[in-house]
């Protein structure tokens, strides 16, 4: 079992040992920085833990935060041996619209970068209403054409899985796949070639069925492969393999 997307540094240091110690058994866990102190918190519980590994970038919220000191500290951090990733970076229109050319930026900064090192590049893609973000990212991965990238916690966007698809984009699905009224993501997840299929969970965020509205955590994972494995009318078990395969490939854990 692997978890390609969570963010431990996120939970209480209590609850982050309770959520490490509730997945022993997973084959690798990738937890994302987002700043420059969650990417040290990153790298730190990737240090400290076999089946841990870090992502370290800036979020699109954080653009804001970018700097040629930013940089060159993502340049420096991105270069470590237990880092098997670049991000999250992307397009966040919700929460932080006006920070839209900084966005922009810092997705060119990291791309440079992930394509530089070798490293996939991780994608947060959100909109309010009518997908801009998403059909803007489809535009910029047409002409930008980054070299391995995984779209996280996809939200099934038509534009967006099409282009995904042309690409050969890792697709990663969490805890709203396995939601009662995302009959759509379902549906998108049908179309996805098995070799591009990641599961992960954003933890704490998007805990699936039937933990929603409480915090969620690596282990809960299982709940999307199951559903990723119903949805596709595999084994959980042969889904599980073929998941496992493809976080390898894709980070080289
Ligand atoms: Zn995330």
């Amino acid at each position: 079992m692997t978890d390609t997307h969570c963010h431990l540094d996120y939970m209480e240091p209590e609850e982050t040992q309770a959520a490490i110690e509730a997945s022993r058994d997973f084959k690798a866990i990738l937890t994302i920085g987002t700043n420059p102190v969650r990417n040290r918190r990153a790298l730190a519980l990737a240090e400290a833990h076999p089946q841990i590994w870090a992502a370290v970038g800036l979020h699109p919220t954080e653009a804001g935060l970018l700097s040629p000191e930013l940089e060159a500290d993502l340049h420096h951090l991105a270069q470590h041996p237990r880092v098997r990733a670049i991000g999250e970076t992307g397009l966040d229109f919700y929460w932080t619209p006006e920070t839209r050319q900084a966005q922009y930026r810092a997705l060119d900064f990291q791309h440079q970068l992930a394509d530089k090192l070798g490293l996939p590049l991780i994608f947060h893609v959100r909109s309010k209403e009518g997908g801009q973000a998403e059909t803007e990212i489809a535009d910029w991965l047409l002409q930008n054409r980054p070299a391995k990238f995984v779209l996280h916690a996809f939200g099934g966007h038509p534009r967006l899985l099409e282009v995904g698809l042309e690409l050969g984009a890792y697709f990663g699905f969490a805890g709203p796949l396995t939601y009662k009224k995302n009959t759509d993501l379902r549906e998108a997840a049908q179309k996805i070639p098995l070799s591009q299929l990641l599961i992960e969970t954003d933890a704490p965020f998007l805990p699936p069925e039937p933990h929603r509205g409480r915090r969620n955590h690596p282990a809960l994972a299982r709940y999307t492969l199951a559903r990723l494995a119903e949805v596709r009318g595999l084994e959980t078990g042969v889904m599980e393999r073929i998941t496992d395969q493809n976080a390898q490939t894709c980070f080289g854990f």
